[in-house]
C-alpha cells in the first residue's frame, strides 16, 4: 500500500516549496490508489504560530490536494497532531534507553556551553555531544544507577539522547539521490526527548511514520542530512524492515540560481511565496498569496509539478488527473530548480485562455460591479473574446480594459510624437464624419469605412492606424482596434476622435 504523508510544522505560512512537497506526495498516493495523510508536527512549542495549521489546510484545499487521513479528517491512526501524541513518544524513548541505544543527560546549558568552549579551544570547529565527549558529561552512561535514579526522582531537568555508535557506516538508498552514505562519527547524540517532555522532530517523525505505516517519505532536500539519523532510529527501534523509502526533492533556487529561494527574493522581485495571503500574527505584515494575486489553482499546480519533475515529453499542460497518471519519482531531477515566475505567469495565461467567454466575462463583470459600472452581458462577452489572448490574470480584463468604459483623458506621448501628423489629422477628421453618417456600425463596417477614407485621401491606412488607436484607447497597443470600436459603439468612436482632434 502506498501511504504518504505531508508533515508540516505550523511555524508560519506554508511556503510554495511546501505546496510542491505536498503535491508530489499527493500525486504518488493517487496514482497508486494510496492514502494521503496530513500530520501536523507541532512539538516545537517555541515556534508554534497561531493560525498556521488552518492556513495549511486551506491552502491544500485551494490547490486541490485532498487529504484522506489526518488532521481535519481523522483516521485509524489518530490523533495526527504530534502535540496530542506525547505519551507515545516517551514510550519509545524508554524502549531505546532499555535497549542501550539512548540515555538520560542532565547537563545544564552552562555545562554544555563549557564543553563546546573547551573543544573549540582544542581546535574542534563543530563541537559535538558524541561518543567521545559524552564520557565527560553528566548522563546515565557516566553516573551511577543510584545517582540517575535520584536525579529522576528529584525531577532534575534532563533530556534523552540517542547513543550514536562510534564507528558505523550508515547507508540509505534515496529514490532520487541514490545511495547516501554517512559515517556515524558525523552525527552527534541528538536529543530525542526535550526537557519539556516533548519529543524532537527526529523521534516523533520516525515513530509516527512507523505507526502510521508510511511507505514513502517524500520531502525537501533540507531533510537529507537528518535521514541517516532516522535510519539509525529505525534500526534501534527494531523497525528496519518497515522503514519507508526516502525521496528527497531538489531545492527550489532563487531565480538567478544562486542559493535557496527565500521570502526575501520573493519580496524583492515582487512575486508571491505563499499560496494564500498571509498576515503574520506577530508583525502584522501581510504577504499577498498566489490566489489573491490572480493565479488559478490549476495553473499553480501545473507550474509546481514542473519544478523538479518533467514528463520526458514536450507536453507542458497537465491537469491534476493527467499529472496523477504521468508522475513518477524516477523523473524527478537531483539538481536544484530555478524558480521562474514568468513561467508561472505563462501557465496562468494558458489556463485562462482555456476558459469560455462566459467565465472570462464574469471576471470583468465582478470587477465592474465593484467599480459601480454598468455593462451588458453581451458587451462583457465581446470584451472577454477580444482580450482573452492578452491577459495573464483575471483582474487584467478590467485593468487593461478600462478604455472600454472610460474615454482616454491622456494619450501615449510616444505614439503622439511619432504618429500624430497632418496626414493623421486629415484622415481622422474625415473618418469621424464618415462614421457619424453611418446607419449601422460594426467592426467590418469600421474597417471598410476607414479604407474608403484613406483611399479617397490617398494616404496609406497603415500610416495613421496608430493615431486612430491612440485616440480611441489612449495607448499604442492593445486588442483588435476594429473590434474595440464595435464594442464601444459609433457615438463613442465619434466623440473620442473629436476629443483627440481638439
Ligand atoms: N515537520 C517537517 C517540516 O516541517 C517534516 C519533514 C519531513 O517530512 O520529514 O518540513
Amino acid at each position: 500500500d502506498v501511504r504518504v504523508r505531508f508533515a508540516p510544522s505550523p511555524t508560519g505560512a506554508l511556503h510554495i516549496g511546501g505546496v510542491r512537497t505536498a503535491l508530489y506526495n499527493y500525486l504518488l498516493a493517487r496514482q497508486h490508489n494510496g492514502t494521503m495523510i496530513l500530520r501536523v508536527e507541532d512539538t516545537d512549542q517555541n515556534r508554534f504560530v497561531p493560525g498556521a495549521e488552518e492556513y495549511i489546510q486551506k491552502s491544500l484545499e485551494w490547490v486541490g490536494i485532498k487529504i484522506d487521513e489526518g488532521v481535519g479528517v481523522g483516521g485509524p491512526h489518530a490523533p495526527y497532531r504530534q502535540s496530542e501524541r506525547t505519551a507515545i513518544y516517551m514510550q519509545y524513548a524508554k524502549q531505546l534507553i532499555d535497549a542501550g541505544h539512548a540515555y538520560y543527560a542532565f547537563d545544564t546549558e552552562q555545562e554544555l556551553e563549557a564543553m563546546r568552549e573547551r573543544l573549540k579551544l582544542a581546535g574542534v570547529p563543530t563541537p559535538q555531544y558524541n561518543s567521545i565527549t559524552r564520557t565527560q558529561m553528566r548522563n546515565s552512561l557516566t553516573l551511577s544507577e543510584d545517582e540517575v535514579k535520584k536525579l529522576l526522582e528529584d525531577k532534575v531537568p534532563h533530556v534523552i539522547r540517542l547513543k550514536v555508535p562510534r564507528k558505523e557506516e550508515i547507508r540509505l538508498n534515496d529514490l532520487i539521490r541514490g545511495w547516501v552514505m554517512v559515517h556515524s562519527s558525523q552525527i552527534d547524540d541528538k536529543v530525542l526527548m526535550k526537557s519539556d517532555g516533548l519529543p524532537t522532530y527526529h523521534l516523533a517523525n520516525v515513530v509516527d511514520d512507523y505507526l502510521m505505516k508510511i511507505s514513502h517519505v517524500i520531502r525537501g532536500e533540507e531533510w537529507l542530512p537528518s535521514a541517516p539519523l532516522h535510519v539509525l532510529l529505525y534500526k534501534f527501534l527494531g523497525w528496519e524492515n518497515e522503514m519507508p523509502q526516502f525521496a528527497h526533492l531538489p531545492l527550489l533556487l532563487k531565480p538567478d540560481g544562486n542559493g535557496k529561494l527565500s521570502k526575501r527574493d520573493a519580496d524583492q522581485l515582487g512575486f508571491p511565496i505563499f499560496p494564500l495571503t498571509w498576515k503574520d500574527p506577530a508583525t502584522g505584515d501581510v504577504a499577498v498569496g498566489y490566489k489573491e494575486a490572480g493565479y488559478l489553482p490549476e495553473a499553480l499546480i501545473n507550474f509546481l509539478a514542473f519544478l523538479g519533475w518533467n514528463p520526458g515529453t514536450t507536453q507542458e499542460l497537465f491537469s491534476m488527473d493527467e499529472l496523477i497518471k504521468t508522475f513518477s519519482i524516477e523523473r524527478i531531477g537531483k539538481a536544484g530548480t530555478k524558480f521562474d515566475i514568468l513561467k508561472a505567469q505563462w501557465f496562468n495565461q494558458q489556463y485562462l485562455r482555456a476558459k469560455s467567454d462566459e467565465e472570462l466575462a464574469s471576471y470583468l463583470l465582478d470587477a465592474l460591479k465593484n467599480e459601480g459600472i454598468a455593462c451588458t452581458q453581451d458587451k462583457a462577452l465581446k470584451i472577454a473574446a477580444v482580450m482573452r489572448e492578452r491577459v495573464t490574470f483575471p483582474k487584467d480584463f478590467w485593468e487593461q480594459g478600462k478604455f472600454f468604459f472610460h474615454a482616454p483623458k491622456a494619450f501615449d506621448e510616444n505614439v503622439v510624437s511619432k504618429k500624430w501628423n497632418d496626414d493623421a489629422v486629415k484622415v481622422l477628421t474625415a473618418y469621424k464624419d464618415a462614421v457619424a453618417a453611418l446607419p449601422d456600425f460594426d467592426a467590418t463596417i469600421a474597417k471598410t469605412t476607414l479604407e474608403q477614407v484613406t483611399a479617397n485621401l490617398g494616404i496609406g491606412t497603415g500610416k495613421i492606424l496608430q493615431a486612430l488607436r491612440v485616440s480611441i484607447t489612449g495607448a499604442g497597443g492593445g486588442p483588435d482596434l476594429m473590434m474595440i470600436m464595435e464594442i464601444i459603439g459609433k457615438d463613442e468612436v465619434v466623440n473620442r476622435i473629436e476629443y483627440a482632434l481638439q
